[in-house]
């Protein structure tokens, strides 16, 4: 397979700080339109492999290609606009702009020659924040000020964000923590309809969760890969079982 059928392939990709490899030599590739987990005890490195992905930190060597481009020297707001989406662990939403208006602020103005005229209160942009907010699930709270709605609804709301620049990659770090049990099962049930139309890469703890969601499983531990593969393969992994599970 060449690097283009793949979503995302990262190829040895390592990143030192102070001399401390929190990702060494890691290789891995996401399929289109597959939804990956990863997992892995605290300090395994998966917020970090998040961050060379988006652009947060610079690898130290390795590669990671996206669209058949090479990212790692690539400044983050290009590969945003290349089609990478990032959901950090605290939601960023705009507390006291009313759910459309943050869904509208994030409609990409940079995109097309169109964009810059194209930016405010046209259909488009509506039909696209009403589309949004219905796959969000807050299809009814266009007027509502972010600040108001629940913790699991500000996760969507950003995450509705992200869905409005149309991401063909979007990685989210922890995206259920905090939330009850009726906000996991709709998250889980939101992530399975993003990834029809592209790839998604979570970072998870909650074994239950991560069952529901994966296509495929990625073990971490000591920035390298640990094991890979299905749920059930990985769980019955004894590796995985002593390093991650058992505890
Ligand atoms: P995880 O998300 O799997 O819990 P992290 O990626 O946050 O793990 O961290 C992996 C390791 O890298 C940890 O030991 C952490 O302290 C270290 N680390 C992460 N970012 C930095 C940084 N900017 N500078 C120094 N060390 C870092
Ligand atoms: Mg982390």
């Amino acid at each position: 397979m060449s690097n283009t059928d793949f979503a995302l392939a990262v190829e040895d990709l390592t990143v030192s700080f102070d001399g401390f490899k929190a990702i060494d030599a890691l290789t891995l590739y996401v399929d289109k339109n597959e939804l990956r987990v990863i997992i892995g005890p605290n300090g395994a490195g998966k917020t970090t492999l998040l961050d060379l992905i988006c652009g947060k930190t610079r690898a130290t060597g390795g590669s990671i290609k996206f669209k058949n481009e090479e990212l790692t020297q690539m400044a983050e707001h290009k590969r945003v606009r290349l089609g990478i989406g990032r959901k950090f662990q605290t939601p960023s939403i705009y507390e006291n702009l009313s759910v459309f208006q943050n869904l509208e602020v994030s409609f990409p103005s940079g995109r097309s020659v169109f964009g810059a005229l194209a930016f405010k209160c046209t259909d488009t942009v509506r039909e696209r924040v009403q589309a949004v907010a219905d796959d969000i699930g807050l299809g009814d709270k266009l007027d509502t000020e972010a600040g108001l709605l629940s913790h699991g609804q500000k996760q969507w709301l950003e995450i509705g964000m992200l869905l409005m620049q149309e991401p063909e990659l979007l990685m989210l770090d922890e995206p259920i923590a905090g939330m009850s049990a009726r906000e996991r099962e709709l998250t889980a049930e939101l992530l399975q309809r993003i990834c029809q139309n592209r790839a998604v890469i979570v970072i998870e703890h909650d074994m239950e969760f991560v069952k529901r969601i994966a296509h495929k499983v990625t073990v971490m531990h000591q920035g390298k890969i640990l094991a890979e593969g299905s749920m059930d393969k990985v769980q019955a992994d004894p590796k995985v079982i002593d390093v991650y599970l058992g505890h």
